[in-house]
């Protein structure tokens, strides 16, 4: 039954925003997320990774960044990737939902400020790059969206071209962490002195195993930055 009032309120408001988590149309223009799913969406985890910020069960450090040790200083994850989160990162990745990515962005920085100081020590925002295939094939960059938005809220400049991934990677998807890094070794690049000295806040919408933000922080490095921070959209619950 709620489905086909729900199909009935599609036929008849065609043009209007839908909740990426569930598909309802959403009557507030203001709402990105309905009533009914923001609770999920927005859940508290019990605890977060005091290194790469994902969302845990408990405890102080995620297994990952016990057993590890990263370039970047530390990170912030603002949802947990599951059933509800699952349908946003598809919207804003393969969906054309840019409106989305930015504004879920501004939310960032937010959620940024609640759990660290991190807001107050970078100098730039930086999105993680898609290769250029990849890039011509979407159209957009979600992570250059995302941060367009968590710009707006901080008035921190967002350098879109100062890093570039430079060559084509297989997908990530089944593979271990080990053989991710293996896979993004040398794939980007600094090209461009404006993060010569400057502390970057690198951006991307999920943190699996943190092999690309390694990568990406390895590069900017290399490029003579100072300090790398990175803040996502989400992560899954370890
Ligand atoms: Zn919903
Ligand atoms: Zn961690």
């Amino acid at each position: 039954m709620a489905d086909y009032w729900q199909r009935l309120l599609s036929s008849l408001y065609p043009s209007s925003p839908h909740c990426p988590s569930c598909g309802r149309v959403l009557f507030d223009r203001n709402h990105i997320i309905c009533p009914k799913c923001a609770p999920f969406v927005f859940a508290e985890a019990p605890a977060y990774c005091k290194v790469c910020g994902c969302a845990m069960r408990g405890g102080d450090v995620c297994k990952i960044c016990y057993e590890n040790t990263y370039l970047y200083e530390r990170g912030v994850s603002m949802l947990i990737y599951n059933r509800y989160t699952r349908p946003i990162i598809h919207s804003i990745k393969y969906n054309n939902n840019t409106d989305l990515a930015y504004r879920l962005g501004a939310l960032l920085s937010i959620d940024i400020l609640r759990k660290t100081d991190i807001l107050h020590k970078v100098d730039v925002i930086v999105p993680i790059p898609l290769a250029p295939l990849r890039y011509e094939q979407r159209g957009y960059n979600q992570a250059q969206y995302i941060a367009e938005g968590l710009a707006s809220a901080t008035s921190k400049p967002v350098e879109a071209c100062a890093l570039q991934k430079i060559r084509e990677t297989a997908d990530q998807i089944g593979l271990s962490r080990l053989e991710r890094e293996d896979n993004l070794r040398d794939s980007f690049a600094t090209v461009s002195s404006v993060i010569k000295n400057k502390n970057v806040l690198l951006i991307d919408d999920v943190l699996t195993t943190g092999a690309t933000v390694q990568a990406c922080t390895k590069a900017l490095r290399e490029g003579g930055c100072n300090k790398v921070y990175f803040a996502v959209i989400a992560s899954s619950l370890h």
